[in-house]
């Protein structure tokens, strides 16, 4: 048994067999083959090994003619590797034996021996642990060929495990056939654990190493609570996890009690708890959990799996769907395009390649340079606005000339539709992101010119910090109990307060338990959360005071390190709602 500690993403547990995908995508089945089809395992393994010899040796001539001999030798000594009979004895050796599929076996003894070399811990022998691990993808290409499976179409119930996913693979899981998943890169705040919680599949990311430990079909738990993948669990770790499985329910269940009722503090103060979307199917999720609303619709999702931009008809289509299923009066709050960095790439995606996506070309900058796409997305939110409570929200806004130039655009847009006679809501609310630094330092410029701010810590943590959020190797790093960030929400929602307009947080903090005491007592009386995480926040919320909140916050103020404010927020929420901080 192994236990890999990572960060949970989405929260539950899963118990169930591995399937491992390596970075190509091949789904490496443990499948025994009957006795009689032995012999074709063993003549698919030898047509296998001669093949992917022909490709090492069209390689080695191939750098040999445009780099030179010594680059070709890389190749020459993946053929000796190939070509060497005991590879083949070993292969044929768990096919007789063990009655293995030839595509087991062979990623079974690949990455036995690439485990043992990585093992040594020596240049030298990690960079052969790599030629090991490229041999194998190598031989299952040619092994599987056009038997390669879809993840899509799964018959057996599922954990996958993977280096990393994502947010478009991620968004392709079916949560009925994958239970979990775990990744060895990937960070708290990525579109790939947002996609994992509006999925509600269970998930663990930044786990690091661990794909080459485990072959498909070996057991595995995955804890989203805790952030824990357990490999070849024993007796007793199953038999635990299945009562803590099932313990998990249980309170789920009680926590589903919450729904009709308000979230409210025990002193009386009302919250407005909204709903994350991703997907307008997501809509009933925010209904089926109580929300009041929807706090933030990432539309980008509307470009995922299409090879041209969406029409004005697809985003309203999508956006009347949302409307339909909260009816009229709940808000809907409706972000325009946030493509870039992390997020997918399309054919919109005019961005050449750049050095530093994620301080580069992307969302609004993306949109005010693309004016059509821009214009085509508020004519369908306009539209759309005729049907309900819907508002318009501007990402990644970082100056008060880039929020000028978005409501000017807006403003023609709507003198077009006055033109064409269309109907839509005149008095549309227009909002801002605040999660780039800049615009949190100017909150108080900026909100003389929107209807209401929405905190996007993800991102505001991020740049606050220097922090990749979607980067494990600096996830001690990024952190939103950190004084910086703690500091900049203080001023953004005293900018809201002084200028009377609303102040959501809509980043995944909002919805972290440990963090609900903390953001209530800074001032904040909109949290939007993904939905899954409703019922708990709301639980929060009716067990404690306004009192409470603000002396916690106060509290958490005076504390001089990220790591000092999370424990002591941890210990406030574990005196409120144990079950909560496990
Ligand atoms: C954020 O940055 O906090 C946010 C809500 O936006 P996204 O996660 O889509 O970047
Ligand atoms: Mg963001």
């Amino acid at each position: 048994m192994e236990i890999k500690q990572g960060t949970p993403v989405s929260p539950g547990v899963a118990i169930g067999p591995a399937l491992v995908l390596d970075t190509e995508w091949f789904r490496i089945p443990q499948r025994y083959v009957e006795p009689d089809r032995v012999h074709e395992e063993l003549e698919r393994v030898n047509q296998a090994l001669a093949a992917a010899a022909r490709e090492a040796k069209e390689n080695q001539q191939a750098v040999s003619d445009k780099l030179g001999k010594q680059y070709g030798a890389i190749f020459g000594a993946h053929i000796q590797l190939i070509e060497d009979p005991s590879l083949a004895a070993e292969i044929e050796k768990q096919i007789l034996e063990e009655g293995f599929a030839a595509e087991y076996a062979v990623s079974r003894i690949m990455r036995a021996h690439a485990k043992a070399l990585e093992s040594i811990q020596h240049g030298y022998f990690a960079a052969r642990a790599a030629d090991l691990f490229d041999i194998e993808k190598c031989l299952l290409r040619n092994l599987l060929g056009h038997r390669r499976e879809q993840i899509q179409h799964l018959k057996q119930a599922v954990v996958v495990l993977a280096h990393d996913l994502t947010p478009s693979e991620t968004a392709v899981l079916d949560p009925k056939m994958v239970h979990a998943f775990a990744t060895e890169a990937g960070g708290r705040a990525s579109h790939t654990a947002i996609m994992a919680g509006a999925l509600e599949i269970p998930a663990v990311v930044g786990l690091g190493k661990f794909v080459t430990d485990v072959s498909g079909g070996d057991m595995v738990i995955v804890d989203g609570h805790r952030g824990l993948l357990i490999l070849d669990p024993d007796k007793e770790m199953l038999e635990r996890y299945e009562k803590t499985r099932s313990s998990f329910r249980i309170f789920e269940d009680r926590l589903g009690e919450l729904r009709e009722l308000p979230a409210v503090t025990r002193d009386g103060t009302n919250i407005q708890l909204l709903g994350n979307i991703e997907f307008p199917a997501e809509a009933t999720h925010c209904l089926d959990r109580g929300a009041a609303g929807v706090g933030l619709y990432r539309t980008e999702f509307l470009y995922l799996g299409k090879t041209s931009d969406p029409t004005e008809a697809d985003h309203l289509d999508a956006y009347l769907t949302v409307l339909r299923t909260l009816g009229k009066c709940k808000p809907v709050v409706i972000r325009t395009l946030d493509l870039g960095a992390d997020k997918f790439s399309t054919s919109a995606e005019v961005v050449e390649h750049e050095r530093n996506p994620f301080l580069g070309l992307r969302s609004i900058r993306l949109c005010l340079r693309n004016l059509t796409l821009f214009k085509t997305q508020m004519r369908a939110i306009l539209r759309a606005s005729a049907f309900g409570d819907v508002r318009i929200m501007f990402p990644m806004v970082s100056t008060l000339l880039e929020l000028r130039q978005a409501k000017m655009i807006l403003a023609e847009v709507k003198e077009d539709l006055d033109e064409e006679g269309i109907a839509y809501n005149p008095k549309l609310p227009v909002g801002t992101m605040i999660e780039v630094p800049s615009a949190a330092i100017m909150a108080d410029q900026l909100a003389r010119e929107v209807n209401f701010f929405s905190i996007g810590t993800n991102d505001l943590v991020q740049y606050t910090l220097a922090a990749d959020r979607t980067n494990e190797t600096v996830a001690s790093l990024y952190n939103p109990a950190d004084p910086a960030v703690l500091r900049l929400i203080d001023m953004v929602v005293g900018a809201a307060r002084k200028h009377g307009i609303e102040v959501n947080l809509c980043g995944e903090m909002s919805g972290e338990p440990i963090y609900t005491m903390l953001l209530l007592g800074m001032g904040l009386r909109q949290l939007s959360v993904t939905p899954h995480n409703i019922p708990e926040i709301k639980k929060i919320i009716r067990s404690v005071s306004m009192e409470e909140a603000t002396h916690v916050a106060e509290e958490a103020r005076r504390l001089e390190t990220a790591r000092d404010v999370n424990n002591y927020l941890r210990e406030q929420t574990r005196r409120i709602l144990p079950e909560v901080v496990g």
